[in-house]
Order: structure tokens, then sequence, then C-alpha cells
């Protein structure tokens, strides 16, 4: 056993003892939350000693990661997760591999999942990634378009919209990344009341390592984690 998976086990019993913390003050259940352990900064022996861990939920940002350690890590029961730009040319490839993409930002992206999807027989679950900030240099869709955007996404039939994905617009900012994700929170809240959804949007993915506390507090239901878990870990 290399020495590096105890440190490892140790990361992540600590982060699970903040998470269920951060539930028990938000007045809410651990279980409702799943961690996916971001695995883009380490190689895939390290995202294998996370499952072998019992971390099973795994996300990568580039879909070229979740081919490689997806074929590394096939002996273990990973569900992947694509949480960063997906390029229409790589759904192909990416599509059987993956449980959840958190990352839908365009409407062509989605159509060509729903297409893709169709061709082996899947329904995919997808989130849609809003760009809360409206910062042009992130991807997402803006608040206003979202709308519109789940009222076409419900006339497609191969892909299950399941809820939102954002990131907090700056970095260490706690209250500014509470206020996004309270944002995200009640985007969400007025797009059910609004419209006839065909999609039910419960899944809120939102919280990092430095704000996923604060992402609890305001209705995460999935956190995406990296530094946390690999200090001490990488060099
Ligand atoms: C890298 C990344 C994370 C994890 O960030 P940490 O701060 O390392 O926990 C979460 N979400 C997305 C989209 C990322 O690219």
């Amino acid at each position: 056993m290399a020495d590096f998976t105890a440190r490892l086990a140790g990361n992540l019993a600590d982060l699970r003892r903040r998470i269920e913390r951060a539930a028990q003050r938000a007045d809410r259940s651990a279980h409702e939350i799943t961690l996916v352990a971001v695995t883009k900064y380490v190689g895939s022996p390290v995202a294998a000693a996370l499952a072998e861990a019992g971390c099973l939920d795994l996300g990568e940002s580039r879909p070229q990661e979740v081919w490689k350690k997806s074929e590394n890590l096939s002996t273990l029961s990973v569900r992947w997760h694509l949480i960063g730009h997906l390029q229409r040319n790589k759904v192909h490839r990416t599509l059987p591999l993956v449980h959840l993409i958190h990352s839908i930002d365009s409407l062509r992206l989605l159509e060509e999942i729903d297409r893709e999807s169709a061709l082996i027989h899947r329904r995919m679950p997808v989130l849609l990634e809003v760009n809360i900030s409206g910062d042009a240099s992130k991807h997402g869709f803006s608040p206003g378009e979202m709308a519109q955007c789940v009222q076409a996404a419900g006339n497609l039939k191969n892909v299950q919209v399941r809820g939102l994905m954002a990131m907090a617009s700056r970095e260490g900012d706690l209250a500014s990344a509470r206020n996004d994700f309270r944002q995200l929170r009640q985007l969400r809240d007025q797009l059910h009341q609004q419209h006839e959804l065909q999609v039910s949007l419960e899944e809120l993915s939102m919280g990092m390592s430095g704000d996923f506390e604060v992402a609890i507090e305001e209705g995460a239901t999935i956190l995406r984690i990296g530094s946390v878990l690999f200090e001490g870990v990488i060099p």
C-alpha cells in the first residue's frame, strides 16, 4: 500500500466530518448531500485510492481525463461526473462513461447529448450550468436565459435535467459566495413556481474546497471538492 493512502483516508474522514457538522448547523441531513471528489489534480493511483477509501463519486473537468481514468479504474465502481466544459465533438465518447454531466452550457450541446443518448438507449442525467455572476469569461447560461432554457430542455426526451450548477464568482470571499449560492437556489425556486416544468431541478451542485460549508447552508445537494482532499498527499 502506497504511503499516501493513510493521509488521503484521513483527509476524506476530516472532510466528511466537516460536511456533517455544516449539515447539522443547517438542520439538514448529510445523507442528502453527495460528495464528488474532484481528481483533476491527481493521477489514477490517487483517484483509485479515493474510490477504495469509499468515495465512489469522482469528478473531472476535462473529458479526456474521464476517458483515461475511467479506463484505469475500470475494476472499481466509480460514478464519473463531468464538471467542466464539454465540446460537442467529445459527446459521443464521453456519454457512456459518465453518471452525471454538471456543465451543460448551451442548448446546442444539450441537443447533441439528446441525439447521442437516444443511440445508446439512455436518458442522460445532466445539470444546467448557470453563470450566476454574469462574468463574460465564465461558461454557463445567464440567469435571464434560464426560463427559456428549461422549457427547451423539457422537450428533449433523452436527457434528464436534474438541476443547476454554479461556481462562486469570487474565490475566497465567503459573503459573496453565499450570495451567489442563494441566488442559484432562488433561481431554481422561481423556475419551479413560474413555469409548468417538465423537469424537476432538485439538485444544486455548488460548493468547492473554500466555500462548501456555506454552500451546504444555502441548500447544496452536490459538492465538488478537490484541493482539501489532497493536502499532504501530492507535493
Ligand atoms: C476544480 C474544480 C472544483 C474543485 O475545486 P477545489 O477548490 O479544488 O475544491 C470544483 N468545480 C469545478 C468546476 C472545478 O473545475
